[in-house]
């Protein structure tokens, strides 16, 4: 296993056809590149859980939130998927700023019913377990959930969604806010996972790393892993402990805060 720090630290930029199947390119811009059968994903990491991803299905936003500003340069999303309604991953404003003519929007029910009337109507909703088509694109809403006692009403079962789809034959796991399920720990021949790691939010460290352990995705993306004082878990920590581990998964730094940021 080996682990790739700030993109931005190397400097180096490879060229856009350099075929290294299933390995990932680093762009200078801080995104990252990934081969699939029916082309390439190339994933921005934007801030703390929010990212946009370029696929041969469409761009997709994941929980944008923030000024719009950050999304500028970006391509318009063709699917924007919403994991549950905390400001960190939920924000009608943000929403209004990037959505375009041919955005369709995906959401917990618990979002559906909060969304401004002209953003509900380019949503669906789709709960727990349950599989949405989005134009040729399966959705399925994993549950995303807090298991420890204490963190419970962060994000009480059956609310919240993970996200699970399939790109060019490469399985992509958003993880959402979330503890290391069962659910998580069940899945099988995923690509690219998104984990958060953050304390009392999410998991500490130790989770995601027994996560990854059990479901071993080929990349794994931590993310949402700062947070108050101790809070804040390290993601190098976290692939330490994969390294120790059985399995395969490359950890893969994204550069999701800012120096200094919480
Ligand atoms: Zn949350
Ligand atoms: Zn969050």
């Amino acid at each position: 296993m080996t682990t790739r720090r700030s993109f931005l630290v190397t400097g180096v930029a490879l060229g856009a056809t350099t075929i290294l199947p299933t390995a990932t390119l680093a762009q200078e811009d801080g995104s990252n590149t990934f081969e699939t059968d029916a082309g390439q994903i190339t994933v921005h990491p934007l801030q703390h859980a929010s990212f946009v991803m370029e696929t041969p299905a469409g761009v997709i936003y994941v929980d944008p939130v923030g000024e719009a500003s950050i999304y500028e340069g970006l391509p318009d999303p063709d699917l924007i998927l919403i994991t549950h309604e905390h400001g960190d991953h939920y924000s009608a404003e943000t929403l209004q700023a990037v959505t375009a003519g041919q955005t369709q929007i995906v959401t917990n029910p618990a979002v559906y019913d909060m969304l401004p009337s002209e953003l509900q109507s380019k949503a669906q909703q789709v709960a727990n377990g349950e599989t949405l088509d989005v134009s040729g694109l399966e959705i399925e809403a994993v549950p995303a959930y807090n298991t420890t006692e204490g963190r419970l009403d962060y994000h009480p079962e059956g609310r919240d969604n993970g996200y699970l789809f399939e790109i060019g034959g490469r399985r992509i796991y958003v993880a959402g806010d979330t503890e290391d399920t069962e659910e998580m720990r069940a899945l099988e021949d995923i690509f690219l996972a998104f984990i958060p790691m953050n304390l009392p939010y999410t998991m500490d460290v130790q989770q995601a790393a027994d996560a990854v352990a059990a479901f071993q995705p080929t990349y794994v993306y931590p993310y949402h892993y700062r947070g108050e004082g101790e809070g804040t878990q390290d993601p190098q920590q976290l692939a330490d402990l994969v390294g120790e581990t059985d399995a395969e998964t490359e950890v893969l730094m994204g550069d999701w805060y800012e120096p200094g940021e919480l």
